[in-house]
Formats: C-alpha cells, structure tokens, sequence
C-alpha cells in the first residue's frame, strides 16, 4: 500500500488545480467516486523518488453555507481515516473565512501531519500576504500557485519528508 495524501478545503480554493498539476503529465487516475460527499479523485504520483497516492476531495459541495460546513466536516473525518497526510489549501485571494477556520479546528484536534497550503500566491505581494493564514494556527505553511507551480516543488519536499 503506498502512502496516501489527501487534499481537503472549502470549494474554489484551486484543490482541483493542485491536484491536476501533482499529476502532470504522469497522470494516472487510480479511481473516481462520485457522490455529494464521497465524491474524490484518486490519483499516484511521485517526487523524490517517493511514490504516494493524491485523494482531491470535495467536488459536489452545496452553496448553503450551514450544509457546507456540515459537508466540509465530513470530508476531512473520511480523508483523516483514509490518509497519512493531510494538505490543507486556503485561498490568498480571498483571505482567511469562517469555513477556513472551522476546518483548521478540526484539523489541530487529530494526530496526522498536516501542512496548509496557501494557493493562489502568483506574485510576490500574495506570497507576503500568504502569513495571515498563521492564525489557523498550523505551522507548515506554503505559499504557492497552482497555476503557474510556483513554490510547489519546496512544498512537495515537505510532503515527502513526512512519508
Ligand atoms: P476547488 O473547488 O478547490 O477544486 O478549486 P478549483 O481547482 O476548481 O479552482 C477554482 C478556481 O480557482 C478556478 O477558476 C481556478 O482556475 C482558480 N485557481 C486555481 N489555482 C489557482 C492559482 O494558483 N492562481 C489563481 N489565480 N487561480 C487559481
Ligand atoms: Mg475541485
């Protein structure tokens, strides 16, 4: 069984986009599910010479921001079960909000590694502003553009320290 890393946040934050540019060119989906909750994409990818498997969570998530939240928790409990890290991505564009944090909270209270992931840092005045997410209150922060792959190799690093 390979290591498994789990991508978990509020809808819109770009964890399709993350996830699809772990992948690359190696892509190679290992299963889909699909569902309101359930619904995630497997894939297996590499770095470091470290093989591991990617699960993006959190496709079908509805606009109610109370049955979100609800949705949101469910997620993370499912990818806490089925992971052995979790990466965590927040949204510089918008800034830290109420479901950022009520997922931080749920994340501080288990075991497992989990490194945030501040996306959307495409230029040097996001990657600044990327610190404001220290409020979560988790200490591996990466700032990091999933479009462009800017600072996603020091990240990656990171993910492969822990397996
Ligand atoms: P998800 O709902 O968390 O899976 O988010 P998506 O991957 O579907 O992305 C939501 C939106 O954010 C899309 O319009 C993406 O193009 C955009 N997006 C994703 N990553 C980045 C990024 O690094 N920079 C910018 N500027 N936009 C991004
Ligand atoms: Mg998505």
């Amino acid at each position: 069984m390979l290591p498994v890393v789990s991508i978990v946040g509020r809808p819109n934050v770009g964890k399709s986009t993350f996830f699809n540019r772990l992948l690359g060119k190696r892509k190679a989906i290992v299963h889909d599910e699909y569902g309101v909750t359930r619904d995630r994409h497997y894939g297996e990818t590499f770095w470091n010479g470290r093989d591991f498997n990617v699960i993006d969570t959190g496709g079908y998530l509805p606009d109610d921001m109370n049955v979100m939240t609800v949705g949101i928790r469910e997620q993370v409990h499912i990818a806490l079960e089925e992971s052995d890290i979790i990466i965590f991505v927040v949204d510089v564009e918008t800034g830290v909000n109420t479901l950022d944090k009520a997922v931080a909270s749920l994340l501080r209270e288990q075991e497992k590694p989990v490194i945030l992931v501040v996306n959307k840092a495409d230029n040097e005045e996001r990657r600044l502003n990327a610190s404001e997410f220290y409020e979560l209150g988790i200490e591996d922060l990466y700032p990091i553009s999933s479009i462009s792959g800017m600072g996603t190799g020091d990240l990656l690093d990171k993910v492969t320290e822990y397996l």
